[in-house]
């Protein structure tokens, strides 16, 4: 599965509570879970969109990057 261009895979640190139902399911091991927050190694990251179901509160998402 390629990578969405210009799009990055974030995780809402607002939201996330450290379920840890995300990580269970990359199949590349891009998430990590640090505390009650998961951390994702973007660049490691597929876009498979894989987890992006599994959380209960939609605290993942792909979106387009934004150059500052
Ligand atoms: S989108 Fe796919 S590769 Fe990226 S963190 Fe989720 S399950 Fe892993
Ligand atoms: S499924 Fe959602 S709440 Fe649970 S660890 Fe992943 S991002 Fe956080």
């Amino acid at each position: 599965m390629a990578r969405l261009p210009d799009h990055i895979f974030i995780v809402d640190d607002d939201l996330c509570y450290g379920c840890g139902a995300c990580i269970a399911l990359c199949p590349v091991d891009a998430l990590t879970l640090e505390g009650l927050l998961a951390i994702v190694d973007e660049p490691k990251c597929t876009h498979c969109e894989h987890c992006i179901p599994s959380c209960p509160v939609f605290a993942l998402e792909i979106v387009p990057e934004v150059s500052a």
